[in-house]
């Protein structure tokens, strides 16, 4: 089936064949989402999925995702919107953002969803409010190493304060049900889940029989870029579950994950052109018609190191700087990272970028330098 082009806001523009995509766009495969999915739910039995959308929120893989039975983590409005358009139900709604205007909210109450990730004093303030009776969850700050895009303590509360944010909420009238971590995206060690259970379980031991009946996985699960090597789904799994039992003799939490990135980022190719190949004080640049402002936003600091493909061009390669296509400075992707081309790689040439579903389209700008956001094409 031909795939459909989307705008930011995802607003369906057209039905575009395959030889007629404009370069760059992203062509993702919906059958490796639902692949994905389903991997995981076997590595993670009995523990509800809900997808974080911030990752990809493309209309067709939220629906696909509403079809397999899957719940969503979301952060505002626009996401909460995205959600009931494809058809979730209010009860399969998260919001797992602890950082929340009034108006958020109000909106989610309003469309029925009833489940808030908080760790501030402030924001359990707002919900008791504004969401009186809803279930909370405690957002811990765990450890983030080993980490790509460590969260480096913008979230979570110390074990002390999710005790005392955990009375707080019961007593403003809330369920203070859950508690919950992040460990951080593109986490590749299996471990910093388990660790994390382990705080998870001293807050839930320090409340006796008010622990949380809930926890919360949250995402983090890797997938494989060039120059990491990344645990696959079933050793994040294995470690989760072996903590679980660990504790299971006295706490027995209902538990749901939160993955975002390792259900889609497999399922997308970034094709991209080559617009110049140059010297420059010895090095060999090449510029693509995607950069930083197109998608490539987790290029920065060389966190995220796309794997390469260059279709037709089978030769010897060499190293280069691979930079985006706009006048600013910051818009180089790799200096550090080795990277090498073909050496006869020229102006034209397609250029593949793999495990570019995630955390991609969504970060588009919105016309930086005159070139257009992202357009996503499914198949
Ligand atoms: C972004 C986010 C996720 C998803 O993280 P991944 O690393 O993509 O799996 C999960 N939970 C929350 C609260 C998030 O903000």
């Amino acid at each position: 089936m031909e795939g459909v082009g989307v705008e930011p806001g995802a607003r369906v523009v057209a039905r575009t064949p395959t030889q007629s995509r404009p370069s760059p766009h992203l062509d993702l495969d919906l059958a490796a989402v639902r692949r994905a999915y389903r991997a995981m739910r076997t590595a993670l039995p009995g523990i509800e999925l809900c997808y974080a959308l911030k990752a990809n929120p493309h209309p067709d893989v939220l629906a696909l995702l509403v079809a397999e039975g899957a719940s969503f983590d979301l952060a505002s409005v626009g996401e909460l919107d995205l959600c009931l358009l494809a058809g979730a139900a209010p009860a399969c709604l998260s919001w797992g953002n602890p950082v929340k205007k009034v108006t958020d909210v109000r909106a989610a109450r309003a469309a029925g969803v009833t489940r808030f990730t908080t760790d501030a004093p402030a924001d359990v303030d707002l919900l008791a409010r504004e969401a009186p009776g809803a279930t909370v969850g405690v957002r811990l700050a765990v450890g983030d190493d080993g980490s790509a895009t460590p969260f480096a303590g913008k979230f979570g509360a110390s074990e002390d304060e999710a005790v005392a944010l955990l009375a707080r909420a019961h007593a403003g009238g809330l369920d203070a049900a859950g508690i919950g971590f992040h460990v951080g995206s593109q986490q590749s060690d299996p471990r910093a889940w388990a660790r994390a259970i382990d705080g998870a379980a001293r807050v839930a031991a320090r409340l006796g029989e008010h622990a949380p009946r809930e926890l919360n996985l949250g995402g983090g699960f890797p997938t494989p870029h060039a120059g990491a090597r990344t645990p696959d789904v079933d050793a994040c799994a294995g470690a989760i579950r072996e903590a679980l039992a660990r504790h299971g003799s006295w706490w027995r939490p209902r538990a749901f994950a939160e993955p975002g990135r390792a259900l889609v980022a497999d399922a997308g190719v970034l094709r991209a052109e080559v617009v110049l190949v140059t010297e420059r004080a010895g090095r060999r640049w090449v510029y693509l018609d995607v950069g930083r402002y197109q998608g490539l936003a987790e290029t920065e600091g060389e966190m995220i190191v796309y794997r390469l493909r260059t279709p037709g061009r089978a030769g010897p390669t060499g190293p280069v700087v691979l930079a985006g296509p706009t006048c600013d400075g910051d818009d180089v992707l790799y200096r550090r990272a080795d990277v090498r081309l073909p050496l006869d790689l020229a102006a034209g040439d397609v250029v593949e970028l793999l495990g570019a579903g995630a955390y991609t389209a969504s970060y588009a700008s919105v016309g930086f330098n005159g070139l257009p956001p992202l357009p996503t094409y499914t198949t």
